[in-house]
């Protein structure tokens, strides 16, 4: 049976004291947990890390579920998602590092602050996640087809135009694949101030109009980019 270590001069006489590594204000965060309190506040994922280093360390099962779940909180995920991963990663937790490459993809993989946490994660979890940016990118961007029945009336209104694509197509294309190279997710270019400024660009004073009239084809754009695999 395990038993506390004790020290040789005990500060009181009637308070065990219990000598430890961790500093005060992590065990209290610790403590609170184990207590039937409501969770403390945890601010930062520095904080968030050595909480859970040390409910690791004693294998407090119940707290490190209560952090995973606090990793993952919109917080630290739509701020720092490749620090979440990096994390997540270094401490085999799968689910919670599958939700931090989704949202590394809305944030862009060049455009993540590097961060020491970045120095923890294994090049196999690194290469993983460079993985489903560089192969979700190019089944985006494959599709960006535009339907033959989607024109414009005024770009299409002559006999020799009537089978060419709307003017706002070809802008809309060319930002569209620079986003979704970037951030390979429906995010952004289907997202109306996207289309606006494609509508804008083709210099065509019916091209918005165009555009209005194929929310059906954007809407299932949409619906294909987001079916594509999106985690690690
Ligand atoms: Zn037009």
């Amino acid at each position: 049976m395990l038993s506390l270590p004790q020290p040789t001069v005990a500060s009181s006489p009637n308070v065990p004291v219990v000598p430890m590594t961790e500093n005060g204000p992590v065990l209290e965060i610790i403590l609170r947990h184990i207590y039937p309190y409501p969770d403390p506040p945890i601010d930062t994922l520095d904080e968030l890390v050595q909480v859970l280093e040390v409910a690791r360390k004693y294998d407090f099962t119940s707290v490190i579920d209560r952090l995973r779940r606090r990793l993952v909180a919109a917080q630290f995920l739509e701020a720092c998602p490749l620090r979440v991963y990096a994390i997540a990663s270094r401490y085999d937790l799968d689910d919670e590092a599958k939700l931090a490459s989704r949202a590394t993809l809305s944030a862009g993989l060049d455009q993540l602050p590097v961060h020491d946490d970045l120095k923890s994660m294994s090049g196999f979890a690194y290469h993983r996640l460079l993985q489903l940016h560089k192969q979700r990118a190019p089944d985006a961007l494959a599709l960006l087809e535009l339907p033959d029945d989607v024109r414009c009336m005024s770009c299409n209104g002559r006999r020799d135009t009537v089978d060419h694509p709307p003017r706002w197509w070809a802008h809309y294309e060319e930002a569209a694949k620079e986003e979704l190279l970037a951030r390979p997710t429906s995010d952004v270019v289907c997202s109306l101030p996207f289309l606006q400024r494609a509508a804008f660009a083709s210099g065509c004073e019916r091209c918005a109009g165009s555009i209005l009239s194929s929310f059906w084809f954007f809407d299932q754009l949409r619906q294909k980019i987001d079916a594509l695999p999106a985690t690690v």
